[in-house]
């Protein structure tokens, strides 16, 4: 495809990577975001993710599923050096490696680490994947928003787009909530959890819900956890300067990006039990994003079935921070 006009309807991390690698492409691309790109204001998920590179028990899912993600995961070493040596904004893309405690299936756990190639260490009843890397998800948003900006990415923030309505073969414009107009050659959406409700006249079996995860917050001194720790659907990791991250839920809210009180003591009881030096650590923040749920946690990455110039690149659920370098290159792939 010739170099081609490109809307990109959300910045998150899955839109600012597309965005990223169409413009690489060539394209003269523009990213439309309702809100403020690398901040967190109302319920997205890319700032609120703990930034594990790496499915939860990957051996749960579809092949698919870990395709997109080992390759996601594997781009993000060279993807955070680009970004910080353009930016000078590190991403802390780091190896901590994942330690997965009981109960799990040893010989399933192993036998998948050996098929997709990856290095495993028992540790007394513990495995350890070295390979596993965590990304600082608000400090990757800032660094991607910075390397748009530096080539030529227009960003369009504060403005949302309405629900596309059915009937068009291909799109021209695409009409904002604030009556504006805007137009490009192709339209990419990748608006996470709000994917459905603007889509969902035109991509009535796109099946994508909000799926709310809250989380926590310690400040710890560095170094506490080497690790990234799970168990039993609970994880925990820290951050380079020491910032402890505890979580997360999996709830099924609709739209409401509120915390809870029984949530964070939940959450902060199974921090506890895990890791003892939390105990009677104050609680720096607590926050809620929304997943973009999808059955199976597989992504929508293609060409709309009718309207031959819109693309979608959404519904990553559990591992969009993982999948996106991948996703994106997929994108660009089909335009090209
Ligand atoms: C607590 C928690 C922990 C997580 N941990 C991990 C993890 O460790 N590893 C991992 O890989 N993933 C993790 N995830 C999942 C991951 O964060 C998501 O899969 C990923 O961020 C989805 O990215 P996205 O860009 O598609 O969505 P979002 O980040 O939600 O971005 C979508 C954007 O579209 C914008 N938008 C929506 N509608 C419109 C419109 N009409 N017009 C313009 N803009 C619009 C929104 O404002 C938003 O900024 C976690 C998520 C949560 C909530």
């Amino acid at each position: 495809m010739a170099n081609k006009s490109v809307i990109v309807v959300g910045g998150g991390i899955v839109g600012c990577l597309t965005a990223m690698q169409l413009r690489k492409q060539g394209h003269t691309v523009t990213l439309v975001e309702r809100n403020i790109v690398a901040a967190q204001t109302s319920g997205e998920s890319s700032w609120a993710g703990a930034g594990i590179a790496f499915p939860l028990l990957p051996w749960f899912y579809q092949d698919v599923v870990n395709e997109l993600a080992l390759a996601g995961a594997r781009a993000y070493p060279a993807v955070s050096a680009e970004l910080f040596a353009e930016t000078g904004i590190d991403p802390e893309c780091t190896r901590s490696g994942m330690l997965i405690r009981p109960p799990f299936d040893r010989q399933q756990a192993i036998a998948w680490c050996h098929r997709f190639g990856l290095e495993v260490i028992q540790q007394g009843q513990d495995l350890l994947i070295p390979e596993v890397v965590q990304i600082r998800n608000p400090r990757l948003l800032q660094s991607l928003k910075a390397w748009l900006i530096k080539h030529g990415v227009t960003l369009r923030e504060q403005t949302q787009l309405m629900p596309l309505q059915e009937g068009a073969s291909s799109i021209k414009h695409w009409q904002t909530t604030s009556g504006e107009i805007l137009s490009a050659d192709v339209f990419v959406v990748t608006s996470g959890a709000w994917s459905f409700e603007l889509l969902k006249q035109t991509a009535l079996s796109l099946d994508i819900k909000p799926m709310r995860g809250q989380m926590l917050l310690y400040q710890m001194l560095p170094g506490l956890l080497p690790h990234i720790l799970y168990r039993d659907g609970f994880y925990m990791l820290q951050r380079r300067d020491g910032h402890l991250l505890a979580g997360s839920s999996l709830e099924d809210v609709g739209f409401d990006t509120g915390v809870t009180d029984s949530m964070r003591e939940e959450m902060l009881q199974k921090a506890e039990a895990m890791l003892p030096e939390l105990k009677g650590q104050p609680i720096v923040k607590h926050w809620s994003g929304l997943r973009p749920g999808t059955p199976h946690n597989i992504p929508t990455i293609g060409r709309h079935p009718q309207i031959e110039n819109l693309y979608l690149n959404t519904g990553h659920f559990r591992y969009g921070v993982t999948m996106a370098p991948e996703c994106a290159r997929r994108i660009a792939v089909l335009l090209a």
